[in-house]
Formats: C-alpha cells, structure tokens, sequence
C-alpha cells in the first residue's frame, strides 16, 4: 500500500475502501512515520500547521442513570470519582476564564445525564449568555440526549457547538449500553444541526471492538459530516466495567488517528481522552494527524497540562489557533485557500 496515494484520493474527496482503511490499521511499525507523513499531507493542507486547544468543565458529576460501561458517571460504576450536582454560575464563568487563559479555542461544558431537562437547560442557556458577554471563546455543550426544542434554546442563548459522541460501531454499541441506543445518539446528533448548532462527535477506542467496528464508526462519523471529532482512547478505570482493558499500543492510537484523517480530511480532529496513557512518549506525533488536543484534563481524569502541551506545539514548530468571534476556525475554509497543496 502506498499511504501517498490514500493522502491524495483523500484530499481530493475519495472515500477510502474497507481495504484501504485495514491497510492503514495494520501497517506496520516499521511504516508508521510514511503512515503519519501521508495523514499530515493531509492535516497540512486542509489546517495547516495550526492546533485548536479544548477546555472541559465538568459541570455535574456522577450519579447518572445510564449505564455507559466506559464511564465512572454511571450508575453502575463504583469508580472512585468526585459526584456533585450542577456547580454554581460562578464556577461555570470561573472555568471559561481559565480555558481563555489556557488559550483554547472552545470551553467544553459537560454534565452527567440521560438528557438534561428543563431547568438544566435554563440554567446552562442563561450561564452561557453570561459567559458570552465577560469571556471572547466558542462554546461547545455536552448534555446527553435532547430534543431540537432544547437544542435551539442553547443555539438561541450562543452556545455553536453540540457534542455527542457516537462511541463506537452501531453493530458494537449494545455491548457498551443497554440504556440507550447508537440511534439515540445520531438523533441528537441531527436535531442539533437543525436548529444550527454545528456537531462535535467522535469514538471511544479500546472497549474491545473489533477492526471492522473501528473501521465502521471511522465510515459512520464521515457520513455524518461534523465540524469538530473527538479521538479518545478508553480510560478503564476501576470500578467501571471495563476496568483492566488496557491493550491499545502508541502506535495504534496512531494509526487510528491517521485513519481519521483520511476519512475526515477537512474536519477538526481532536486527540483526546486517553492520549497521556496510550499515546505517552509519542504525542507530539498524535498532532500530525489531529489538529486538536484537550488541556488540563478531562471529565472525571487528570491530564497533561495547557503549559506542558504549549511547549509540546512549541516543539513541533506548530502555532495555536486561538479564538476570535470575528473567524470561522473551520480548517476548510481558514487555511485551504492559503496553503498550496
Ligand atoms: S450518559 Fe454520559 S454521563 Fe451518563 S453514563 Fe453515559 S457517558 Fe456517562
């Protein structure tokens, strides 16, 4: 397989076959740098050499009624986390001036739930329309599954992005969640993008899915076009069913990566969760496939921190795209137009 050839059909709009998308998965370790040389190609000419850093706040803690068997919110975990319920306004504005600080392009606002309900949504649209007016920075929620009622009211209050991710294949997904279903998720998922709001939807990789499940979700989240694709990599911690699955390799974090840079060429692809355990000395080659990374952590973990991971794009000779509302950020359109192919 020549990796050259995927990077072109790539950039030119081709989809990858299944064939191709294995090469990719099982390409050696001796050819994992043409791997991630043909991916950045790729990365290079739709974003350039820029990187979107991402804040999260845990907004509400633990204590959901779903049964997600990756996650320590869940019901049946009995992981050893901090549960809380929603945290005041001030903490919600406290956070958005530390992502600001930080750099970051979005401030990511997350709760445990199903499906936040009303109040939920009044208290996070009011909390977002003060944020909007104190702190200059795009807002991403994550609030479980809603309707294009409730969506519309956070698009209404300023919020642009929704996320929601698909985890992982539909064919896999009963295997990780019995409470809800892979189609609950993409009606969010499309009830979001009517009403505007721009999607953020990415997988979990190392819950024991097959090849083909990995390659299907890689297929499925390019179908469903969303702007921004979280990568993760499962934390299993103890207390969650999955605790102990631990078998993902740097260099498969890599290639899947590179895999959805292919699928994906144009959109932001977020190195996330995970990255510090699985990826650990090989990060700074995670950014020539992604585009994005999170700082300071994530939702019930620890991770590297925004002055760790400045001086890491510092290294790489790359620059940090911070947030003005008066740009689009979109790879496509931001750097496209600027960088030859
Ligand atoms: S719905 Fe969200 S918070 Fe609840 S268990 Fe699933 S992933 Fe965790």
């Amino acid at each position: 397989m020549n990796f050259h050839t995927l990077a072109d059909k790539s950039i030119a709009g081709g989809t990858l076959t299944r064939d191709e998308c294995r090469a990719v998965l099982r390409s050696p370790n001796e050819r994992i740098l043409e791997v991630l040389d043909a991916a950045y190609k790729v990365r290079y000419h739709f974003c350039g050499n820029r990187v979107h850093l991402h804040m999260l706040i845990n907004a509400k803690s633990g204590l959901c009624p779903e049964d997600c068997h990756y996650c320590s919110q869940s019901k049946i975990s009995t992981a050893d986390i901090e549960r809380y319920p929603m945290v005041s306004m001030d903490r919600l504005l406290e956070g958005a001036r530390q992502a600001k600080a930080a750099r970051s392009l979005r401030y990511c606002i997350a709760i445990s739930t199903r499906g936040a309900v009303d109040r939920e949504i009044d208290y996070l649209a009011n909390a977002v329309r003060r944020i909007k007016e104190e702190v200059d920075i795009a807002i991403c929620c994550t609030v479980g599954i809603i309707s294009e009622e409730k969506a519309r009211r956070l698009y209404e209050a300023g919020v642009e992005q929704l996320n929601h991710n698909l985890n992982t294949s539909e064919r896999y997904y009963p295997e990780i969640c019995t409470t809800h279903t892979y189609q609950d998720r993409v009606n969010t998922l499309l009830s979001a993008r009517r009403v505007g709001l721009t999607l953020c939807t990415g997988a979990i990789f190392g819950q024991g899915e097959t090849e083909d499940d990995i390659i299907d979700v890689a297929l499925a989240l390019r179908d469903l076009d969303p702007q921004s694709i979280p990568v993760n990599f499962l934390i299993a911690m103890e207390g969650t069913p999955l605790a102990g699955m631990n078998y993902l390799k740097p260099q498969d974090c890599l290639r899947i990566l590179c895999l959805m840079r292919f699928l994906n060429p144009g959109q932001e692809i977020r190195v996330s969760a995970g990255r510090e355990a699985h990826i650990r000395s090989l990060q700074p080659l995670a950014l020539y496939p992604a585009n994005s990374v999170f700082v300071s952590g994530y939702l019930t973990s620890d991770g590297q921190d925004y002055q760790e991971t400045w001086q890491m794009i510092a290294d790489l000779g790359f620059e940090i795209d911070e947030y003005t509302a008066a740009e689009t950020h979109e790879c496509e359109r931001s750097d496209a137009e600027t960088v030859a192919g």
